[in-house]
């Protein structure tokens, strides 16, 4: 269920400290070490996984029911003006701890962190097929 090593199990067994905002029997939340913005967390399943795609649909569940909740309420707490919900998924999308989280990152106008995609306009044909590919993979 958990993994020795990973750096969250740890803080799910208590072995390393945490600031605990949220816990119930499969989600834990906590303030991030080092936050992008006050009242940035962390929101965990309370057994390993590295990726999204590791968790079954009752995990996956278990974590949406959370992160609305706890979202609305971390907001409410810091008077935030809105919030970006992340899951980094692998490394080459900025994965650093092998265990699947949720970051809620709480935004002002004034933050300075900016949103920086570089998005391109899609091809309408390309887009067409790609949609077809994905729902016959379903
Ligand atoms: P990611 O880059 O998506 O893997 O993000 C990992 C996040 O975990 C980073 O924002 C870290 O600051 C945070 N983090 C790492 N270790 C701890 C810790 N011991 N307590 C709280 N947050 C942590
Ligand atoms: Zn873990």
């Amino acid at each position: 269920m958990l993994a020795e090593s990973c750096i969250f199990c740890k803080i799910i067994r208590g072995e390393i400290p945490s600031q605990k905002v949220f816990e119930n029997d499969e989600v834990l939340a906590f303030l991030d070490i080092n936050p992008l913005s006050t009242g940035h967390t962390v929101v965990i399943p309370k057994r390993h996984a590295e990726r999204l795609a590791d968790l079954d649909e009752d995990w996956n569940a278990a974590l949406g029911r959370v992160i609305g909740r706890l979202s609305k309420l971390v907001v409410s707490v810091v008077a935030a003006e809105g919030h970006n919900v992340l899951q980094n998924d692998g490394a080459v999308a900025g994965q650093v701890v092998p265990h699947v989280h949720y970051h809620i990152v709480p935004r002002w106008a004034s933050d300075g962190l900016g949103y920086r995609w570089n998005a391109k306009s899609a091809n309408a044909d390309e887009l067409t097929q790609l949609a077809q590919r994905i729902r016959a993979a379903l």
